[in-house]
């Protein structure tokens, strides 16, 4: 039997902020809970401001 090759798609990330997919520079966050979030680079400046309060 033959494996099939595994074909490595290049990941895409999804602003936890807008939801729109992350292309060029983002903000990997990492919570306490373990979940990950991945804030691109427009958003980050708003996640900042609330993450701050
Ligand atoms: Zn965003």
């Amino acid at each position: 039997m033959k494996k099939k090759p595994e074909l490595k798609e290049p990941e895409v990330k999804i602003c936890s902020y807008c939801g729109i997919e992350v292309i060029g520079s983002y903000q990997y966050i990492k919570t306490k809970r373990g979940s990950e979030l991945y804030i691109c680079s427009k958003c980050v400046n708003e996640v900042m401001k609330t993450a701050k309060r």
